[in-house]
């Protein structure tokens, strides 16, 4: 409580000073003021105002037409979510319900719930061996979504440059560029299994590279990095003096033959790294809105700044539902992710017998990211083809950045009679196109 009296009085100060500099007639603030009455009728007024400048860093992807034409065909298979189909437990929900109950609709501890915050730093250490203090160096942001734009808000200076991969999760990219850092692709090739190879990794490196961003298991391609590879990369960061921001929100969605490693806890990297989590895709909780963020105090400190501007708290109810699904039984976890394999396997086997198509078997994630090059389509066109006569929505491999051109993304996340369905529906589609 006394963190947010705190908070608030920061926030009147804040106010205030922007106010005052407002009225010593600040060139930007003079614009969006009306000339003219709005209410007078005479609304030309408006015609002054424009998005901010910064808008204009990042693009809009130009998806509108796509969903639109999904809308209207009702058979519609949707292999384009990035949630799971499995339910919020039960146990998580009750907590819910009982939160509710007994009226915890009010703001929570500004860095969240404290319960919340001890349970992720004795997870970090039981998982990991890493320690953390869970009054100062665990955040509980809205989602990974959050947690990233504020690390990078907070930490990089204009000119800064960030490695991101290409293809990678479609908000990096922009929110490096709204933080006004420079986005440098590190390029995962399919011949290299969809991992940043040591040679390109230090091909890019130059006086202004500052922070690495990576994110294994990988949104879109389903790879996920060997101790040996997570080592390498941690070394260069290491040596280079560069942040990481480690984005490990599928670390639970991990199959047979694979192992989750966390960059925080390599040797020399817990002081340089910020590990990124969620509740969205380990408990089905993509709505809820509750990720984190833990690391090194100094690291955390400034994003805890920017986070209580930004949104005060995360939901108070949404938090004791991520505790409950924290602390009650993992089986159901355990579950979903065997059935994710199973769906991946079928993916992957049918794919791989259709004539054109190549498909590499995803480690991580609920994600395939199969290669459709060989036909003679941009990745837009060709899941625009699939959209019209399978009836299949998936994502093309370009709204992933440019090397995700000439590739389309599929989701697990459709019941496994469905996603046969679709399959079917793909190859019979794809029997009537020619290939190289
Ligand atoms: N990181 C990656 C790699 C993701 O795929 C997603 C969601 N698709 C997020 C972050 C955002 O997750 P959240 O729902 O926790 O904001």
């Amino acid at each position: 409580m006394r963190k947010w009296i705190q908070f608030c009085i920061r926030a009147r100060l804040l106010k205030l000073s922007t106010c005052l500099r407002s009225s010593d007639g600040d060139k930007k603030h003079k614009d969006f003021v009306p000339s003219k009455s709005i209410n007078s009728g005479e609304a030309e007024s408006i015609r002054t105002f424009q998005p901010a400048r910064r808008l204009k860093r990042i693009e809009t992807p130009e998806m509108g037409e796509f969903f639109v034409l999904a809308r209207q065909l009702p058979r519609c298979i949707n292999l384009s979510l990035g949630e799971s189909d499995f339910p919020v437990s039960k146990t998580a929900l009750d907590a819910g319900w009982k939160a509710t109950k007994e009226g915890k609709t009010y703001y929570e501890t500004t860095n969240g719930l404290p319960e919340l915050r001890e349970a992720l730093a004795e997870k970090a250490y039981r998982k990991y061996g890493t320690r953390y203090d869970p009054d100062s160096e665990v955040l509980i942001t809205v989602g990974a979504t959050e947690a990233i734009f504020i690390a990078l808000l907070a930490l990089l200076d204009p000119g800064d440059e960030v490695l991101i991969s290409d293809p990678g999760f479609v908000a990096y990219e922009p929110c490096v560029a709204l933080s006004e850092g420079v986005p440098v692709s590190i390029p995962l090739r399919e011949e290299n299994h969809f991992k940043p190879s040591v040679r390109d990794v230090t091909s890019l490196l130059t006086p202004e590279s500052r922070v690495m961003l990576l994110n294994f298991p990988n949104n879109p391609t389903g790879s996920i990095l060997s101790h040996e590879e997570a080592i390498c990369l941690a070394k260069i960061a290491a040596e280079r003096d560069m942040l990481v921001i480690s984005d490990e929100v599928y670390e639970k969605i991990v199959y047979e033959g694979t192992k989750h490693e966390c960059m925080a806890a390599l040797p020399r990297m817990r002081e340089r790294t910020l590990v990124v989590g969620s509740f969205s895709k380990t408990y089905a909780m993509t709505g809820l809105r509750v990720g984190y963020v833990y690391g090194p105090k100094e690291l955390i400190t400034p994003l805890w700044t920017l986070h209580q501007y930004l949104v005060a708290c995360v939901d108070t109810i949404a938090q004791h539902i991520g505790l409950a699904a924290l602390m009650g039984p993992q089986e159901s976890v355990g579950k979903m992710v065997k059935e994710f394999s199973r769906r991946r396997i079928l993916i992957h086997e049918r794919l791989n017998k259709i004539e054109g198509i190549r498909c590499a078997l995803p480690g991580g994630a609920f994600y395939a990211f199969p290669n459709i090059g060989s036909f003679d389509m941009s990745s837009e066109q060709f899941s625009k083809f699939l959209l019209k006569e399978a009836e299949v929505i998936t994502v093309p491999g370009s709204m992933f950045g440019r090397l995700g051109e000439g590739c389309i993304r599929l989701s697990c996340t459709t019941a496994y009679l469905k996603l046969e369905e679709a399959l079917d529906r793909i190859e019979k589609a794809l029997k009537k196109l020619e290939h190289n």
